[in-house]
């Protein structure tokens, strides 16, 4: 597209935009609302293929973490420019590949966090006093949405367990992270990928988040006994460590809901390392090194 947008942080406006022009220059996507943002900012979704039964990736969950968004988007041009060409992708035939193959992709599940992380405590429009009280004024490390709650701590997948863990680590209410909301599922915007999955029968999910070079795939015993294998080829592709999430990060999730209620494969894919939020610099490096891994996360 576009070089300039992947050298700047992906602000709401110019996801919206982004998300229009990768539609109007690949006429094989799919753009498309699959919500709302508490503040009402729309949940893109672009869709390659036949939707029912696809792939779906998924990335901006925290404020912080927007080289998710931008690195989605970055695939899925490469991806539409490859099965518009034909030309191959990391030395992949993506048009034999992608016969019997689809890819439905959440470049940003929280656009209200990204814009308060980048903005500052005025992003949050209605909601300000609030944000500007639980932040103390300083958004700067935001990864709540914009009523202060952890969406990957808002999903109903040992929330009860997670909600005790967070009281006792003196978390009681709406904060710039680690609060799980009032009950599991209570935010739009975890409900929108609620539906998207139920919508479409997603057949595995893949959640985006920086930072740890790392990949998850397990969460209790409905994990599928192919998780673990798939999860080993995609760290051998990239290089990531295959790894187990502990404490305040073993619960709520998006990917353990999927799994707890699908008992289909599901992922988290730490990108990058460092601190957050990465660098514009690392999206390319960052990317280069994952290619091959996201393609086979679809193909596998
Ligand atoms: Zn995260």
């Amino acid at each position: 597209m576009y070089s300039e947008f992947y050298q700047n942080p992906p602000t709401f406006e110019r996801i919206r935009r982004a998300a229009y022009e990768l539609k109007s220059s690949y006429p094989c996507l799919k753009v498309f609302s699959v919500g709302r943002s508490v503040l009402g900012r729309t949940l893109y979704a672009i869709g390659i293929g036949p939707l029912k039964g696809a792939t779906l990736f998924a990335g901006g969950f925290h404020g912080m973490e927007w080289l998710t968004s931008l690195m989605l988007f970055r695939f899925c041009e490469d991806l539409a420019r490859a099965l518009t060409t034909g030309q191959p992708l990391a030395d992949i035939d993506i048009t034999d590949a992608f016969e019997n193959r689809s890819l439905l992709v959440v470049p940003c599940v929280n656009p209200d966090g990204v814009e308060i992380s980048l903005g500052g405590p005025q992003a949050a429009l209605s909601l300000t006093p609030l944000v500007e009280r639980v932040s103390c004024g300083d958004t700067s490390h935001w990864q709540a949405n914009a009523r202060g709650v952890d969406l990957n701590h808002n999903y109903d997948a040992g929330w009860q367990a997670l909600h005790q863990m967070e009281q006792q680590e003196g978390i009681c209410g709406p904060g710039p992270t680690r609060y799980g909301g009032p009950r599991p599922h209570s935010e739009p915007e975890t409900m929108a990928m609620v539906n998207l999955c139920r919508a479409f029968q997603v057949r595995q999910v893949y959640a985006f988040h920086s930072q740890g070079e790392e990949i998850y795939y397990r969460y209790g015993r409905n994990t599928p006994a192919r998780s673990q294998l798939m999860a080993e080829v995609l760290a051998s592709s990239c290089g990531y460590t295959v790894a187990a999430p502990t404490g305040l990060a073993s619960h709520g999730g998006f990917k353990d809901w999927f799994i707890e209620k699908y008992r289909r494969p599901g992922f988290t894919f730490e990108i990058g390392r460092g601190e957050n939020p990465l660098p514009i610099e690392d999206l390319e490096p960052i990317y280069a090194r994952l290619i091959e891994a996201l393609l086979l996360a679809v193909l596998i």
